[in-house]
């Protein structure tokens, strides 16, 4: 069985936990895009953890972890959370890298700041870890995979035809310093012996595991709204947020993928630019992202704070929609306890229209909230575990997202620890 845990919205959905939760049941666990960009935080037995590019299987004594060859591989950051996590005391993982994944290069980081600074203000608010320039080179077809780190002579031949071009922007469009083929070699070679006890053919490995019926989980970073299809494009990632990619940055049949959880906090935040229709601001704003604390305040690997919103029930419709979600976990409903009143967004107003459907970015860039205001239960929730001991009030915002998203809310969270979970 095969499932897959993704974001409904802007990422830090509050995935981790769910993730946490269902990894400690599952055979093997796959992350299969995005990079060590962006990353979650876990709560569990063993401490808090933040996890940018291991998989959360690392926790499970008996899951099988893997990178898929959708993913950007950074290795030094990957050296660095392994240790991170023994560190803290976990066991050291079971850990499978695909041999067909691709290597963030000291290059792309490079590149991700230089472009930033080349735009000043019209950045995209990048995480300037080389994931943009990194999927550039992939789709340009001048990107590095593991499996050629063990043919020496062609990496070398390889690196001097890429490192040309890459030189020549360096210094007639950035003013930079140049790169030099043997430093550059010779990194690879030493990452490559660092990560060689992990490399493997994965497609052949999960083929079997299918075969045998092997529970599988696929772990989504970020969320919808940052997918280059279908999310807010220019202000996206670089490689899709969805469920369905899951097939191909794993290497698994899509029809294999029978269960997509999408994960939605019950108010919004995000990071970095774009249009963000339910945003609040000032008092509110500071009030919402204080109380979120652990939830809304800054994010895991960037340390950016949040803007914050009110659930936003338009986009995130959508974004269950283009996940293809079977099931929605909402997260982070003690956060809203304080409030009298808590207004959602219904709808988009655009040119004086009222519409319920997620427009592309420019329209977007024009809509206004169409709010409706529903009622606070000023009560703490936490601890609560049984969905009829909530707050009717709570119940009923629960039931009315269900309702405004048509896909059956099956857990709702009340805290960020593993065990504050509702089963419905
Ligand atoms: P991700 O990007 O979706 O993986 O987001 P994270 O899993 O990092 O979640 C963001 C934060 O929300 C973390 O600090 C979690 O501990 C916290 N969190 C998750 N669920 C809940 C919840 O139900 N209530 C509260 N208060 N915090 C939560």
């Amino acid at each position: 069985m095969i499932r897959a845990i993704v974001g409904a919205n802007w990422g830090d959905e509050g995935k981790g936990k769910v993730t946490d939760m269902l990894a400690a049941q599952a055979d093997i666990v796959i992350r299969f895009q995005g990079g060590a960009n962006a990353g979650h935080t876990i709560i569990n037995h063993y401490g808090k953890f933040a996890l940018h590019l291991l998989p959360s299987g690392v926790f499970s004594d008996k899951a099988v972890n893997i990178i898929g060859n959708g993913v950007a591989l950074n290795i030094p950051s990957l050296l660095k959370e392994l240790k991170h996590v023994t560190d803290g005391g976990v066991p050291a993982p079971r850990l499978m890298i695909s041999n067909r994944a691709q290597i963030v290069m000291p290059y792309h980081v490079l590149f991700d700041q230089y472009e930033e600074e080349r735009l000043s203000h019209k950045q995209f608010g990048s995480t300037k870890s080389g994931i943009a320039p990194f999927y550039s080179d992939k789709y340009a077809k001048t990107g590095f995979q593991i499996s050629e780190l063990y043919d020496e002579a062609y990496l070398r031949e390889k690196l001097e035809s890429v490192l040309a071009v890459k030189n020549i922007l360096l210094e007639h469009l950035y003013n930079k310093p140049q790169l030099s083929v043997d430093e550059l070699f010779n990194q690879l070679i030493e990452w490559r012996d660092a990560i060689d006890p992990y490399v493997a053919d994965t497609v052949a490995y999960l083929g079997s595991a299918v075969k045998e019926g092997k529970t599988i989980l696929l772990e989504g970073q970020l969320g919808s709204l940052k997918d280059p299809d279908f999310g807010i494009y220019p202000y996206t990632t670089s490689s899709s947020t969805l469920a369905g990619y899951g097939a191909v940055g794993a290497g698994l049949p899509p029809y294999e993928i029978k269960d997509i959880i999408a994960v939605t906090k019950a108010y919004s935040s995000a990071v970095g630019a774009g249009a963000f229709t339910s945003e609040i601001f000032g008092d509110k704003a500071d009030e919402l992202r204080r109380r979120g604390g652990d939830a809304g305040e800054f994010g895991a690997t960037t340390g950016r704070p949040r803007r914050m919103g009110w659930f936003d029930c338009v986009a995130t419709r959508y974004g269950c929609r283009v996940q293809g979600a079977t099931q929605v976990v909402l997260t982070a409903i003690d956060v809203l306890s304080y409030l009298d009143e808590i207004p959602v967004c219904v709808g988009y107003e655009i040119d004086g229209k009222v519409t319920e459907d997620f427009p592309a970015t420019v329209d977007l860039n024009r809509a206004k909230p169409v709010l409706k205001t529903l009622h606070g239960w000023k009560q703490d929730v936490r601890g609560i575990t049984d969905f009829a001991k909530l707050p009717q009030a709570a119940q009923d915002y629960v039931l009315f997202i269900e309702k405004e998203l048509g896909v059956p809310v099956k857990m709702v969270s009340n805290g960020p620890r593993r065990e504050e979970i509702i089963h419905r």
